[in-house]
């Protein structure tokens, strides 16, 4: 078992990546309301090497002396924000030397592209998705609540500037939440920052899994549509449904069978099965959204967070 790799998991953006995961649980620069990792308990712009290179590095030539199949992409995620590990630009060196042919994807919140070392150190990646889900004052203090500091003029300039460096791809992710960025007032500003940044491909995306905060619902696809239609630009996607995961090559049953008889016994959170299994959370997360989704599982709300149970079937009559 690896700490710091995990998977290949079934991506609904990228198909089977390899996560690598360099911040700890949980640090970040945003504690965004919808966010499925958990609350952000170190909420900082500062870097650091906060999982150190070495460690990384020796996961990565245990992984490759293992001779595993190479996955579709390497994935900088996990538990926080990747670019607050000082250390990205070298990892990634590592893996464009070891593995020249294998694309590397970042999924970062593009928070800290202000930064002129931070923009410098993922120049050599593939893919890049940023995520903005705001550009107004208001809603980006609402659901990303960000670091002290990280105002909204600086996070959008960060992007536009990313964007006149950077050779890859950009794909951009806003999150969409109802009633919290789904205003006439919130999608013309968003509409203005994305054909200011120039992304490759926006694309639109709610919750599949629970936030930090309760109540909050999934956007549903006629809203999600009806804002593809409206930011007016040419490349915009929706995320499509969770449900194609298990369509994905290496979904693997043996990892449902697991989640499935470990939470038949009694009732998990995401944490628990994390430590029983010794699974990176992000990974489980994804089969919980297929279960969920098939309604072979469904989810309660207790004190310590949201559980986990097997589904009761309809009683036939
Ligand atoms: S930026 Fe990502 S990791 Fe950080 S709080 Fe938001 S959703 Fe969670």
């Amino acid at each position: 078992m690896y700490k710091y790799l995990f998977g290949p998991v079934p991506s609904r953006r990228l198909g089977m990546s390899l996560g690598i995961d360099l911040v700890p649980k949980k640090v970040c620069s945003l504690d965004c309301i919808y966010c499925e990792v958990g609350k952000t308990t170190k909420l900082t712009l500062e870097r650091m090497e906060y999982v150190l290179f070495e460690k990384i590095k020796a996961e990565l030539e245990d992984y490759f002396a293992k001779g595993n199949p190479d996955p579709d992409y390497f994935t900088f995620s996990g538990s926080g924000e990747p670019t607050l590990n000082s250390r990205i630009g070298d990892v990634l060196d590592f893996l464009k030397e070891k593995r020249p042919d294998v694309p590397v994807s970042v999924l970062t919140n593009g928070t800290l592209l202000y930064d002129q070392s931070v923009r410098a150190s993922l120049l050599k990646a593939d893919l890049v998705l940023p995520s903005l889900d705001a550009a107004l004052q208001g809603s980006y203090d609402k659901i990303d609540v960000p670091a002290d500091g990280l105002t909204l003029d600086k996070y959008i300039d960060g992007l536009v500037e990313f964007r006149k460096e950077f050779k890859g791809k950009i794909f951009l992710e806003i999150f969409i939440l109802e009633g919290y960025n789904d205003s006439d007032e919130d999608i013309q500003a968003l509409k203005d920052a994305v054909h200011r940044i120039q992304p490759d491909r926006v694309q639109l995306n709610t919750l599949d899994r629970p936030g930090t905060v309760a109540e909050l619902e999934p956007a549903s696809f006629e809203l999600m549509h009806e804002i593809a239609v409206k930011l007016d630009y040419h490349d915009v996607e929706v995320i499509a449904s969770s449900l194609h995961r298990r369509d994905l090559l290496a979904f693997r049953t043996d990892v449902e069978a697991v989640i499935l008889e470990t939470i038949a016994r009694r009732p998990c959170t995401l944490d628990d099965l994390a430590a029983m299994l010794g699974l990176h959370i992000n990974e489980i997360n994804k089969y919980l959204d297929v279960l969920e989704g098939e309604a072979q599982i469904e989810r309660v709300l207790l004190e310590r967070g949201w559980f986990y149970k097997l589904k009761k079937k309809p009683k036939l009559h």
